[in-house]
């Protein structure tokens, strides 16, 4: 036994523990390992004061971005092929060319916001937890924001 589990089973002696897998109750056991499901168990450290779910809010807000602008880009440069290459002599159209020069930059946006927020996501977990879940609302807000903008304009533009 290591001592990192003989510092375990002290630890567990005398204070209550759940199973991180099944949640039966660990005080007193003899061995670093769940006797209800067998998990092995060791110490860790955790810091309380980080909250994923801000990060985590604000890279889905980006991803659901830029999976939107995928779509709606390779549907509309679908529509481009499909008229340069197999109907010939059918007109491209300002609408697409609009869209696509519209929605690729924003999802080129959303690309880099996803590589700002994977390499800057120390600093971020490092913030009080309130701000943490602030800057995933806010993330989400305005990734929303900009998209439902810049849908309702390219709407007013093409069809109105
Ligand atoms: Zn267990």
């Amino acid at each position: 036994m290591t001592t990192d589990s003989a510092a375990l089973i002290d630890w567990l002696a005398s204070h209550d523990a759940k199973c991180p897998a099944c949640d039966h109750a660990l005080r007193g056991i003899p061995d670093p390992i769940c006797p209800e499901c067998g998990t092995p168990l060791e110490l860790g450290v955790r810091a309380p004061n980080i909250r994923h779910s801000g990060w985590v809010a604000a890279l889905i807000a980006c991803a659901m971005g830029f999976g939107f602008d995928a779509v709606v880009v390779t549907i509309v440069s679908w529509e481009i092929v499909v008229k340069t290459f197999i109907a010939r002599g059918s007109q491209i159209t300002t609408d697409a060319l609009m869209i696509l020069y519209t929605l690729v930059p924003l999802a080129l946006l959303c690309v880099g916001a996803i590589a700002l927020l994977w390499k800057r996501r120390h600093a971020i977990l490092v913030l009080p937890p309130r701000w943490q879940i602030s800057f995933g609302a806010a993330a989400f807000v305005l990734i929303g924001g900009v998209h439902a903008g810049v849908g309702v304009w390219l709407i007013a533009v093409l069809i109105i």
